[in-house]
């Protein structure tokens, strides 16, 4: 039945089949860069970052083969997190491929200082002229039938918390600040909370350690989620516990690369997060041991770069709240239920 399905899919026109009942996420292994496709149950698509160029274009090949996954004719809103070249590389080869509406992000780029991040910087302005919105904490990012809300952006979180949000967090009297971020433009990152029916999903680009604190402390303003993007591919920059703790998600979904991302310490906040039932990898991370590592069925991508075929991690969720999770590689699945 299924297969009947799947061919009979195929031989409807793309635009038929980008419409479904369930929102759609998937994750495109960058060798540790970063793009989120999300795809709305209207068929509206939100891709968040571009990842990497490269001479041969492999991320934004690898952007499309979502895109022709999910059905997709369009990007209706390309949201850059920040203006690193893991996150905007591979938008102008995008661009020649498939069109992009509309591009959102936070304001100009506080490392233009930077030769190579100007370069970046001043392509992705001619490419987003006359389409282009720079958003505030508290910004809708404007899609049908779910709510995404800007949560943080150019450094300045929401001052009120979500609904769902606002307890106490006990663990920030055991918060330790960094040293000051040596690549700014990531505290920089928009963050956004992206809610259908019941489920909840988080995604704050590369923000790091101390600005994570702004969005927990003393008050966690974003309350619990389902599903959460760890922050920054995973790097021990990021996911402070005070963080992970308080939103406390049920899923964790870790966009590392074979060599970046994935610390043992990220692991160990992950797990002693109260409620976390799986984490789920883009890549296996080569630096860290096979068992701090997640189970192999929930890594995508498994050998170094140069062999890497850049399988895709998948999540559908239904409007009732359920919620599936598949990996590319191998069709294993998991379920889980929204909280
Ligand atoms: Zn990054
Ligand atoms: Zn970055």
């Amino acid at each position: 039945m299924r297969r009947k399905l799947a061919l009979l899919a195929g031989l409807l026109p793309l635009w038929l089949s980008a419409a479904s009942r369930d929102l759609r996420i998937y994750w495109i292994d960058a060798e540790g860069g970063a793009a989120t496709l999300i795809v709305t149950p209207a068929g509206e698509s939100l891709l968040v970052d571009t990842a990497n160029r490269t001479a041969d274009d492999r991320d934004a090949q690898r952007i499309m083969t979502a895109v022709r996954e999910a059905g997709l004719q369009q990007i209706d809103i390309l949201l850059t997190t920040h203006f690193h070249g893991d996150h905007i590389g591979a938008m102008p080869a995008l661009a020649k491929l498939i069109p992009i509406r509309r591009y959102m992000d936070h304001g100009e780029s506080v490392e233009i200082a930077r030769p190579n991040v100007a370069a970046a910087y001043k392509a992705y302005v001619e490419l987003s002229a006359g389409k282009r919105t720079i958003l505030k904490a508290g910004d809708r990012i404007p899609l049908k039938g779910v709510e995404v809300v800007t949560v943080i952006s150019n450094g300045e979180p929401i001052t009120k918390a979500l609904k769902g949000g606002g307890a106490k967090n006990p663990g920030c009297a055991a918060f330790e600040a960094h040293g000051p971020e040596r690549d700014p433009d990531n505290d920089m990152s928009v963050g956004f909370r992206l809610k259908f029916g019941k489920f909840r999903f988080l995604d704050l680009g590369d923000l790091t350690w101390n600005y994570e604190q702004k969005l927990v402390c003393p008050q966690n303003l974003i309350g619990k989620v389902d599903v959460y993007q760890t922050t920054h591919h995973g790097l021990d920059r990021s996911n402070s516990p005070q963080l992970v703790w308080a939103i406390a998600p049920k899923v964790a979904v870790m966009n590392n690369g074979p060599r970046k991302g994935g610390p043992a310490s990220v692991f160990e906040t992950l797990r002693k997060s109260p409620g976390l039932v799986d984490i789920w990898q883009g890549h296996l991370a080569m630096g860290t041991s096979k068992e701090t590592n997640t189970a192999e069925a929930m890594i995508a991508n498994l050998g170094p770069t140069a062999e890497c075929k850049g399988h895709l991690l998948t999540l559908t969720v239904t409007p009732e709240g359920k919620y599936t999770m598949t990996n590319g590689r191998t069709g294993f699945s998991q379920q889980y239920e929204s909280r």
